[in-house]
């Protein structure tokens, strides 16, 4: 699947075998899992923003929130979350982000949600 929103050299010249985030659903790629299902994978952010910086992202390659065709997978992305969040001691202490796009902020073009915690969190965000 090209990538619709983001035009990066990965997806214009490759295929999603070239995507981190499916290598990393793969096991191509070492990251710290922190959760795994059917459906999602969870791993620490390689950047990590806050003391908590977890991103879930789902097994299939999807672009960007745009691309998300069948609407339960946000269901099923969001109770990873819900998981993570309480696996890691930060229940109702976080916030989710997606980026979508690039001037929103996206530079991987693989559906991925940012859960951050541990630490003061600004509103608005930057
Ligand atoms: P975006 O800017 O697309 O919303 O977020 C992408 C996130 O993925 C960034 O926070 C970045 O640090 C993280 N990231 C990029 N490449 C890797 C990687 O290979 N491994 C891990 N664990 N995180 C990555
Ligand atoms: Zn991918």
């Amino acid at each position: 699947m090209a990538c619709s929103v983001i035009k990066c050299p990965l997806c214009e010249v490759t295929t999603m075998e070239s995507c981190p985030f499916c290598a990393i659903v793969n096991k191509q790629l070492p990251a710290e899992l922190i959760y795994e299902d059917e459906y999602c994978v969870a791993f620490k952010d390689i950047r990590p923003q806050a003391p908590v910086h977890v991103l879930v992202v789902p097994k299939v390659h999807v672009a960007c929130a745009d691309d998300v065709s069948d609407p339960q997978l946000w269901g099923r992305l969001m109770s990873a979350v819900k998981t993570v969040a309480s696996q890691l001691g930060v229940a109702g202490a976080y916030r989710i982000v997606v980026n979508c796009g690039e001037s929103a902020g996206q530079t991987v073009p693989h559906l991925h949600i940012h859960l951050l915690a541990g630490r003061g969190l600004q509103w608005p965000p930057g």
